[in-house]
């Protein structure tokens, strides 16, 4: 039974879970998943402080269009905020620096004159202007990031602040990848015509690594049995397995037999999508094995389309998809209809609305309009053709 492309993507959610967590040093925890929620531990800034080099005064001294004031003190960043600052005084004061007893309120030098001890200030001088006050950032006990949320450079910057020199975060997923294929060869083998080198695994790997896993490269397995009991087995030791080929109806293609007798229950063997109609899932225990197309495009998104999320879901992520957009079409497009259709296209941004135009043949053997592609048009199952000026979703790839 063929499956919808919606119903194979919650059917394999809903059989992935989400590795334990693990300490790591902060920066090792760049482009990973929280494992658990962070409350700040104190107010950010933790001090009111100045916004601006300049000078730190009682607002209230500075109503007039011209005062002078007295400068009593000077506090460079890192400074004390001592002592209180008297009426008629200022103190010189530089970003980051705190706020002294008394001050309300900081004039950049550039709004300022300095004679001798004394400066010239033009008022009037509104309360709390560049000051940055203690708390105004995040509050003491205020949730600053759920667990699930992915460590950017923001991220790691409020939690250096907040004194995480290590962090919990979900495990990696290790990911065992397979090709499966007599016509194949490694990577590094005499190139005679008549061999086809395993491409798949690389760009797979490639992949797996870009979403912050650890592909794991178990090579080529044989169209036969034998071959296959071996690598699949060997692959199921890991977090997930990836196969590419060898699961659509040719009569080697025993994948999904052999992956049977090693006691993966297959959950679905064909998706209504075009390309990668036989994608199969399966899993053995908590393993899931994603048994993808042989074609390099097909594998390629169906990867994106089912792996991907699948991944990021078992390393703790709460974000698994993709952004939508909608983009207009610069030509029409004809489908048949029942499968929804993955368009590789070129997207541009034409006074801030997007455009899409194929990127060129759409056959599955060829790779070069995957290369030229910076998105995929997601077109639905049952329509079957698209006017020029409709507007339709795209994902970026
Ligand atoms: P299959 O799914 O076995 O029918 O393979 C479909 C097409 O993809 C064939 O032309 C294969 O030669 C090609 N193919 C299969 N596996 C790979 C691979 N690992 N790297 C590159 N091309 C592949
Ligand atoms: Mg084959």
């Amino acid at each position: 039974m063929s499956r919808s492309f919606e119903d194979a993507r919650s059917l394999i959610l809903d059989n992935i879970s989400r590795l334990p967590a693990e300490t790591v040093p902060l920066l090792e925890s760049l482009g990973r998943a929280l494992a658990v929620d962070i409350k700040a531990p104190f107010d950010l800034p933790r001090f009111d402080n100045s916004a601006m080099d300049g000078f730190a005064v009682r607002s209230e001294d500075c109503q007039r269009p011209s005062v002078t004031l007295q400068v009593s003190g000077y506090i460079p960043a890192g400074g004390r905020a001592e002592p209180a600052v008297e009426s008629g005084c200022a103190v010189r004061i530089m970003t980051g620096a705190p706020i002294p007893p008394g001050c309300d309120a900081v004039v950049p030098f550039e709004e300022t004159e300095e004679r001798a001890s004394e400066v010239v200030i033009g008022g009037p001088v509104k309360r709390c202007d560049h000051i940055r006050f203690k708390g105004e950032d995040i509050r003491e006990q205020e949730l600053a990031m759920s667990s699930g949320c992915r460590l950017r450079p923001a991220e790691i910057n409020m939690l250096a602040s907040f004194g995480h020199s290590e962090l919990s975060v979900h495990r990696r997923a290790k990911v065992a990848i397979l090709s499966t294929g007599d016509e194949l060869v490694e990577l590094g083998h005499p190139l005679s015509t008549e061999v086809i080198v395993n491409s798949n695994s690389w760009s797979l790997a490639a992949a797996v690594r870009e979403l912050g896993a650890e592909p794991v490269m178990l090579g080529i397995a044989k169209d036969n049995h034998a071959s296959l009991r071996e690598k699949l087995s060997a692959g199921l030791q890991y977090d997930a397995l990836i196969t590419s080929a060898g699961v659509s109806a040719g009569d080697r293609d025993f994948v999904r037999e052999i992956l049977t007798e090693l006691e993966v229950k297959q959950l679905f063997w064909k998706v209504d999508i075009k390309p990668g109609r036989p994608t199969a899932f399966g899993v053995k225990g908590v393993t899931p094995v994603f048994s993808l197309p042989g074609n390099p495009v097909s594998s390629m998104i169906t990867f994106d389309q089912f792996v991907r999320p699948a991944l990021l879901k078992m390393m703790g992520h709460s974000q698994t998809d993709k952004p939508l957009f909608k983009a207009t079409l610069k030509e029409a497009i004809k489908k048949k209809a029942g499968r929804v259709q993955f368009m590789r296209v070129v997207v541009s941004n034409e006074n801030g609305e997007l455009f899409i135009s194929s990127s060129g043949d759409q056959n599955t053997a060829i790779v070069c309009t995957m290369l030229r592609a910076n998105g995929l048009a997601i077109l639905p199952a049952e329509r079957d053709y698209f006017a020029a000026g409709e507007r339709v979703p795209v994902q970026f790839i």
